[in-house]
């Protein structure tokens, strides 16, 4: 029985699963048949859970588990801690410890989701909410309407679009002339280069031994997971954010080579297989039904959120609603701050996954076994 489940993630995770998502049937990946729904966060960069700790808890001398949020804002990284104190350091610092992947990311607003969430662009403890598809909108419109959501449009927010079309301009051209530089070292970035489906015929016929060399080594892999969700025989799998070959690969199979997202990654191709017509074409946000301003109506959940708690809110409505039978998405681990994919299926769970995790999730692999169960 197909289940309809929300997955929320970064943009890299939006992009890899559009792209599964294209090809499904081609490459026999049914099992994304279940997402009904992506959800996007603004993201600038973001860090393997390891450095994100060295970076806290060696340059800093701040234990993880002594932190009660972690923000950043204004160019600096804000440490909420548990006794009232904060940590607060430029976010310059921690730039040695980004993923190398993320220097060659050219997606700020998580252009390809149903609905994109961040914080730029509104008020102080208010989400800027980016409706994108259909239904993505009905969703957002539903939570409004039922009082999940407190929502207003974005022009009436000063400077509203204005710094995510900043931000995504600064990302492209730092991280295009980042892709150039490997490029002149003979380490090139295939993804962003493709923007039709005529470039993926290229792709045909390589293997994990090519995505190493290709992606991996290239220094442009981003821990997604979608080469080990995507493998057949079940023989990849992310380890310490690196995929690895732990079995014999199916001869002639080229699934992990031809679905990940930074080998070829059609960008045009899919916004025109998944956004409607009338979804306007916006430099820097990208396309669109609607921009607006939201915040959580539930005191916990607006208390708990990141800024607006706008995705735990909407989603909650759509669980409630029975519009969803589950939300993929990470919340803080075992290890405090170390994020850990979970499938909620009712809003008190999913309040539990309020909040930004400053780490990489890896939670495509996840999905898939939920939506295989
Ligand atoms: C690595 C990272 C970098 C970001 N950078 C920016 C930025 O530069 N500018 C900006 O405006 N916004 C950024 N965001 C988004 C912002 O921090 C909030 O997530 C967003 O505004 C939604 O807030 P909310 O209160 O509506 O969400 P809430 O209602 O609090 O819900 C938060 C949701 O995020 C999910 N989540 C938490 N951590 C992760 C993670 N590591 N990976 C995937 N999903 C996660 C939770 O599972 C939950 O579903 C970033 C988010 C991440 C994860």
């Amino acid at each position: 029985m197909t289940n309809r489940y929300a997955f929320v993630g970064v943009p890299c995770d939006i992009e890899a699963l559009r792209k599964v998502e294209a090809y499904s049937s081609l490459r026999n990946q049914n099992w994304v048949g279940d997402v009904a729904l992506q959800v996007g966060l603004f993201c600038r960069e973001n860090w393997a859970f390891t450095c994100f700790r060295a970076l806290i808890e060696d340059d800093f001398g701040v234990k993880l588990e002594d932190v009660k949020k972690f923000d950043i804002k204004k160019g600096k990284i804000i440490g909420h801690k548990k006794d009232g104190s904060t940590l607060e350091f430029p976010l310059g610092k921690s730039r040695p410890y980004v993923r190398v992947g993320c220097h060659v990311c050219l997606d700020f607003a998580a252009e390809l989701a149903d609905i994109s969430v961040g914080a730029v662009g509104s008020p102080a403890n208010w989400s800027t909410v980016i409706c994108r598809t259909k239904k993505g909108k009905e969703i957002f419109e539903g939570a409004a309407r039922e009082g999940y959501i407190e929502a207003k449009p974005i022009e009436e927010v000063k400077p509203g679009t204005m710094l995510v079309k900043k931000l995504t301009e600064e990302k492209r051209t730092e991280n295009l002339e980042e892709a150039k530089k490997r490029g002149e070292k003979g380490a090139s970035v295939l993804h962003i280069k493709t923007l039709g489906q005529s470039e993926l015929a290229k792709d045909e016929g390589k293997n994990f031994d090519d995505l190493t060399s290709d992606v991996i080594d290239a220094g442009a892999c981003i821990a997604c997971g979608t080469c080990e969700a995507v493998c057949p025989e079940g023989c990849v799998k992310v380890v310490d954010q690196r995929p690895e070959l732990t079995g014999k690969c199916k001869d002639d199979c080229t699934d992990c080579y031809f679905l990940c997202p930074r080998t070829s990654l059609p960008q045009i191709a899919l916004e025109d297989m998944f956004f409607e017509e009338d979804a306007k074409r916006e430099t820097g946000v990208g396309r669109h039904l609607g921009i607006y301003a939201a915040r959580a109506k539930d005191e916990g959940t607006l208390e708990k959120g990141q800024d607006g708690g706008a995705v735990v809110a909407m989603l909650s409505y759509a669980l409630d609603k029975g519009l969803l039978d589950g939300v993929v998405s990470p919340k803080s681990g075992v290890d405090p701050w170390n994020p850990e994919p979970v499938l909620s299926k009712n809003k008190e769970d999913l309040k539990k996954t309020s909040g930004t995790i400053y780490s990489h999730s890896v939670t495509i692999p996840f999905l898939k076994r939920e939506a295989t169960k």
